[in-house]
């Protein structure tokens, strides 16, 4: 018998715990023999100590098989899905899942809600009159058969001990650990069954790990990982300085995705974003020959309006609306005040604090700070101001979307603060820093 206290202790004193010892460990978290006091304190040793790869692999395969995992026998095309680190703005899934599907892929996205500064695409799913995040697995099974793809929120007996072990990481100061993060990502990505995975990797003011060297150990501890799990996996480390595309809110967002999807031009940085993923997952999961003509087929997906008919039919199948994405504007919550925030010199904008921009959104009551907060799906950010522009005083920095004047002024003061304004422009940045795969 394999004393959790036993196991605790190892870790604390820095010694790599074997795999019976980690199996062990989860099986107790799941039964509930482990209390949350021991789960904290070997998330703090983690935290502290470090593992290295063959541990964290033996953590993640453990954390998958705390629970179902799926399988997708007879599927007519390859099973894939990416993953987010999160973001402001970042709609990414919206366009990627539909391109996929059209490009003959099958991709059961399940997706998470936003915490902190961070949007949620089940939030943003959610402004959608009658789209139901929590269909049962038979039913997500078969819409996924029928459309290629669906976006839906985790089930409670997918990797169970990822959401025991994430909300007690969550009060005891245990997130921002690279081998707790990869195991909690990969192990639900794992379990949905599928065989190739992108990841992106945020990095800046607005990510979850900030800084570009953590983020890179994140994303070769999740290429490296998936790896010796048997899962095809590449990373993008993707600029989160400013926010990804025209908006930031969750109905705003939607329609931001839905306007793309017709063809009606979007933010190039979002769509490179989106076109980069796209052709990494068609060319490993080998309907493209390589990464250039994914690329080019998403493109073309996109252009030619067959992810946005996939985007209906996904909407439709959930519970939506079957015009939704011909009547999106009369579909979605507006809110009743919307009202640009003037800036209060002129000059460039030299850097946003996205964070901080993210918990404006939140002041607004679009996001959460506790996970039981119920948001307001109609309020955000438009037309935010992004590094490098010239502003003159009064010009808008962003356009808010408020309930009322209180919020308006709450989330203004935040907006002014996050922005900050200069003589000279910064210089230039990519949207995509770097590559990394196995
Ligand atoms: N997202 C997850 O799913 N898990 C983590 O630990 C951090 C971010």
């Amino acid at each position: 018998m394999l004393l959790p206290q036993e196991i605790i202790r190892r870790k604390r004193d820095g010694c790599a715990l074997s795999g019976d010892e980690i199996r062990a460990f989860i099986a107790g978290v799941v039964s509930g023999e482990i209390s949350d006091a021991q789960i904290a304190a070997l998330a703090m040793a983690v935290h502290l100590r470090g593992m290295d790869a063959e541990e964290t692999a033996a953590l993640t395969l453990a954390m998958r098989d705390s629970g179902r995992v799926l399988a997708w026998p007879g599927m007519p095309g390859p099973v894939v899905d990416k993953h987010s680190t999160g973001g402001v703005g970042d709609k990414v899934s919206l366009l990627l899942a539909p391109i996929l599907a059209a490009c003959g892929a099958y991709v059961p996205m399940i997706s998470g809600r936003g915490l902190g500064h961070t949007g949620g695409t089940l939030d943003k799913l959610e402004s959608i009159p009658g789209y139901d995040t929590r269909p049962a697995v038979e039913r997500f099974q078969r819409i996924l058969r029928e459309v290629g793809c669906a976006i839906v929120g985790q089930t409670p007996d997918l990797a169970p001990a990822d959401g025991r072990i994430y909300a007690v990481r969550d009060v005891t100061a245990t997130v921002e650990s690279v081998p707790l993060i990869t195991a909690s990502i990969l192990a639900k990505k794992l379990a949905e069954g599928i065989e190739a995975l992108v990841m992106d990797v945020k990095v800046g003011s607005g990510a979850f790990l900030p800084e570009c060297a953590r983020a890179r150990e994140l994303a070769r501890t999740l290429v490296a990982v998936a790896a010796a799990a048997g899962l095809p996996c590449c990373a993008l480390l993707t600029d989160m300085n400013r926010v990804l595309g025209r908006t930031a809110g969750n109905a705003l967002e939607v329609a931001e995705a839905v306007r793309a999807l017709r063809g009606e031009g979007t933010d190039p940085r979002l769509e490179e974003v989106t076109f980069a993923l796209a052709g990494e997952l068609l060319a490993m999961s080998g309907l493209a020959r390589d990464v250039g003509e994914g690329r080019m087929r998403a493109q073309a997906a996109l252009s030619s309006g067959a992810a946005a008919e996939r985007f209906a039919k996904m909407v439709h199948a959930l519970g939506g609306p079957a015009d939704f994405v011909e009547s999106f504007e009369a579909q979605l919550p507006r809110a009743p005040l919307v009202r640009a925030v003037p800036a209060p010199r002129s000059g460039f904008i030299t850097a946003v604090n996205l964070r901080a921009l993210g918990l404006a959104v939140v002041a607004l009551g679009g996001g959460r700070t506790r996970v039981e907060d119920r948001i307001d799906h109609a309020v955000g950010i438009t037309d935010p101001s992004p590094p490098g522009a010239e502003i003159r005083a009064g010009d808008p920095l962003c356009v808010l979307h408020a309930r009322d004047e209180a919020r308006f002024e709450a989330a203004a003061a935040m907006v002014v603060a996050a922005c900050r304004i200069g003589d000279r422009p910064p210089p230039e940045t990519p949207v995509i820093y770097e590559r990394l795969s196995g």
